[in-house]
């Protein structure tokens, strides 16, 4: 009755999706304060009170046709506030012609594979990777080249991409700060990456794009972050307000492409399009009076530093070895047995602590962990995870 592509993936396992049905049992059969729950990727945090006070203005603001369709592009006044906000934080030109709203990170990406991709092109995915990625771009008839980050470090491994390219690849995906690791890629090894591809490009006579997906762009702990605009001048960068303002309900998020874009108004105008013909018609027009009604776009990400840094000293109290994160809501332990699908259901069963198995964005051996949750379970989840290693033998 359905088309087989979907009735294949309604049959394939998700622990994402088992996780979250666990958790509810378990919560429903233990109550709350018993289950640890570090499954999830939402926002921790509400929105700031400066989005509820724009909100509150456009709600009350007597404005004739508030709630009617919109420019499939985006409200003009967003896009005019993003173009601003990128050029202060890239040091690039951006101008709102070419800035498109979108349905949050997720559409966008729809968008991206929907407007670049021809049947059987190919799109290089670093793994590990969030795992709708692959959705993204096999529902156009795209096909997925999936390549290893490095061991240990996390880094783009240049030589790697390199041999992975073919005459059917049109682009690849980097994700930064990145679900699930935690990592944050250096201007350095973006640079090699823009580097290498100029390189391939001049080689070959073909034209890469370079995906830059970053929802959690603004949440950063170190202080400093990559600029993928002087790595490449082909750089389609999605951003969202799902993770940074807390508004992931609310579908909002948005694509930009900079003045270095050679083809810019040709792609942006395929973007609109494509929110036009893929049924969105374009971001919610609430949420994009509301963006542009605030004063600033910018995000204290301290809320989430203090998480990271518990957790990590959590985790390292507890005897497992990481990466220490570096931006975004996740760490990405090894597992302390190679199986770590069986280590996490034992977490789940043994301890009511739910973590995703690295497997399941394309690196065994690993076990993802959100610290996107309050602090106090942050805390009371302190014993826990001791208790996990230990019966590991840790
Ligand atoms: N990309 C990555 C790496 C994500 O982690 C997520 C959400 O978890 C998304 C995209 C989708 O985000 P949005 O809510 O903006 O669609």
């Amino acid at each position: 009755m359905i088309s087989h592509d979907i009735a294949n993936s309604l049959n394939e396992h998700s622990w994402i999706r088992v996780m979250f049905q666990e958790g509810k049992r378990l919560k429903q059969l233990h109550g709350e304060e018993h289950v640890f729950d570090f499954s999830i990727g939402g926002p921790a945090l509400e929105p700031p009170e400066a989005f509820y006070q724009s909100l509150r203005q456009v709600v009350d603001e007597p404005l004739a046709g508030k709630h009617s369709y919109g420019d499939y592009q985006g409200l003009y006044e967003a896009r005019e506030r993003i173009a601003a906000y990128l050029a202060n934080r890239y040091q690039t030109g951006f101008s709102p012609a070419h800035v498109v709203m979108t349905s949050g990170a997720a559409g966008a990406l729809n968008l991206v594979f929907r407007s670049i991709l021809n049947p059987g092109d190919e799109v290089v995915l670093l793994a590990p990777y969030f795992l709708e990625y692959e959705r993204y771009v096999t529902n156009f008839g795209g096909a997925c080249t999936i390549v290893p980050l490095t061991e240990e470090s996390f880094d783009i491994d240049i030589d790697c991409v390199k041999e992975a390219l073919t005459d059917k690849t049109k682009a690849i995906m980097v994700n930064s700060p990145h679900n699930p690791t935690g990592k944050v890629f250096s201007q350095e090894n973006l640079s090699q990456l823009g580097r290498m591809m100029a390189e391939w490009e001049a080689e070959t006579g073909r034209q890469l794009f370079l995906v830059y997906d970053s929802p959690y762009d603004q949440l950063t702990f170190g202080g400093t972050y990559a600029n993928p605009f002087s790595a490449s001048d082909r750089v389609i960068f999605v951003g969202s307000f799902s993770k940074e303002l807390g508004l992931a309900g609310e579908r909002v998020g948005y694509i930009a492409l900079n003045e270095a874009f050679e083809h810019k108004d040709l792609l942006a105008a395929a973007l609109a399009y494509c929110n036009r013909v893929m049924g969105f018609l374009h971001a919610p027009m609430l949420m994009q009076r509301a963006i542009a009604g605030m004063g600033s776009l910018e995000v204290d990400a301290s809320p989430y530093r203090l998480r990271s840094e518990m957790m990590s000293d959590i985790l390292r109290e507890a005897g497992f070895s990481f990466l220490p994160p570096q931006g975004g809501f996740f760490i990405f332990p090894k597992s302390p047995i190679p199986d770590d699908v069986a280590f996490c259901m034992e977490a789940m069963e043994r301890f009511h602590l739910l973590v995703v198995p690295g497997s399941q964005f394309g690196r065994a051996g690993h076990f993802r962990v959100s610290f996107s949750v309050s602090l106090e379970q942050i805390q009371r989840s302190k014993d826990v995870f001791r208790q996990l290693r230990a019966f590991f033998g840790g």
